[in-house]
């Protein structure tokens, strides 16, 4: 089955179709969430994802603080206006449909975490220390997290805990190994790795292949459509760089 991987779809409407477009066929949808928040299209966004059936779909951190189920305070300033925003204008329906979503679950051979196996909505798995922590807090072989916004791909090298930390290589289909791997797609929209594009994976649960892939989108549409909606200069102006 050719699973599109998406996270971190942060209401970009423009980046979500561009990631459908060039992901082409595919047999399932799993998103791992953090639909809305700092974009400007949480209503489209979440329609979009919805209209797709996803086989599994995770609630994030920003999703929990729009429902308020987190202190909207927890966030810094430019992040919590976003949320702010995004709770007067999001349709009783979709934040019903947010308030169904768990923050994690499993597939198969692979455990789900919007952050972290261990702190499901809050821990950023940014180094090979949090990673080799986090690898004894699921029994997969497998785990798929986002929350980060870098595509990234930790390795767990023999029994004594330690891992590495690989960057994916784009378009390139990678055999899923014997070793145990904490994967994570990057963000649809908005990339923090320095590269604006948007950021997803195709999950090949047969052929057993994670291919990271990252698609250009019109950045301006989106930045156009924030500047209409009052969102803060920064969360504008970051979506160019991808940091
Ligand atoms: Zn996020």
């Amino acid at each position: 089955m050719r699973i599109l991987i998406v996270s971190d779809i942060h209401a970009n409407l423009a980046a979500f179709e561009a990631v459908l477009a060039d992901a082409g066929a595919v047999d399932a949808v799993l998103c791992l969430g953090d639909i809305v928040g700092y974009g400007p299209d949480p209503n489209e966004c979440v329609a979009r994802l919805r209209a797709l059936n996803p086989i599994v779909s995770l609630s994030g951190n920003h999703d929990w603080a729009t429902l308020g189920k987190l202190d909207v305070e927890d966030f810094n300033g430019d992040a919590q206006k976003a949320i702010r925003w995004t709770q007067t204008v999001l349709t009783p329906d979709h934040r019903a449909y947010l308030a169904g979503l768990p923050p994690d679950g499993r597939l198969g051979d692979f455990t789900l975490a919007h952050a972290s196996p261990r702190y499901p909505v809050w821990e950023y798995i940014l180094d090979t220390v949090t990673a080799a922590e986090n690898f004894e807090h699921f029994s997969t072989p497998y785990c798929l997290v986002g929350h980060t916004h870098a595509a990234s791909i930790f390795q767990q090298i023999g029994s004594n805990g330690s891992c590495d930390l690989l960057l994916p290589e784009y378009g390139v289909p990678w055999g899923l190994g014997k070793q145990r791997l904490i994967l994570n797609p990057g963000s649809v929209g908005q990339p923090r790795d320095a590269d604006p594009r948007a950021a997803y994976a195709i999950l090949d649960d047969e052929a057993r292949t994670w291919e990271a892939r990252r698609v250009a989108y019109p950045i301006e549409q989106t930045q156009a459509r924030m500047r209409e909606a009052g969102l803060p200069h920064r969360l504008i102006a970051r979506l160019s760089y991808g940091w």
